[in-house]
């Protein structure tokens, strides 16, 4: 968990957006950060800025990349990170729906054995964008899963039936014995 949290924090640096200097930043004047360590305009300027999105709210700040690894451990109090440097739009458009031909999708090996292609895409948001996916990049592969889900799903409706057909018989038969016992104690 603690490791996870370290690359994905590794990755914001890596991955963060470069902002304007802001202009209240005078030379020689000097900026304190969370930890009481302080910095000169210099390396501040040196360093670069970046910008940092509130995590709720979705805000915009600007910090210094010096600054940068500090802001990004800041958690609030339930335990989640204060800032990020994904923009939030974007975490909005990216669903975690995966393609039916991922490879980590359950019927894999199956898809497999009928020579079905893979596709990395892992980020739809809907179902309904799933199938839009699978019809548009994969008519072909999809016209094969499809057909055997059809066919598949008409085979458990004739076996329902089958099952139907086989205690409506066993009821009628029982009904009939029942009836020739009744009949037959009537005799005696
Ligand atoms: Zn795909």
């Amino acid at each position: 968990m603690v490791q996870n949290n370290e690359v994905s924090i590794q990755e914001q640096l890596r991955d963060a957006e470069a902002a304007e200097e802001p202009g209240n930043i005078k030379a020689g004047s000097v900026v304190g950060n969370s930890n009481g360590m302080t910095m000169s305009a210099s390396e501040l300027h040196s360093a670069g800025w970046v910008y940092v999105y509130d995590t709720f709210t979705g805000d915009r700040s600007v910090v210094n990349r010096n600054m940068l690894p500090q802001q990004l451990q800041k958690k609030r109090e339930n335990g989640t990170y204060v800032f990020t440097t994904t923009k939030p739009e974007n975490e909005k458009v990216h669903g975690t729906i995966k393609c039916l031909l991922h490879e980590t999708d359950p019927n894999r090996e199956l898809y497999d054995s009928w020579g079905l292609a893979y596709c990395t895409k892992d980020n739809l948001t809907a179902s309904h964008d799933l199938r839009v996916h699978m019809e548009k990049r994969h008519r072909r592969e999809w016209a094969t899963i499809d057909g055997e889900n059809r066919a598949k799903e008409k085979e458990e409706e004739k076996a329902k039936d089958n099952l139907l057909a086989e205690a409506i018989k066993e009821l009628a038969a029982s009904n009939r014995a029942s009836n020739n016992r009744r009949t037959n104690n009537g005799e005696k």
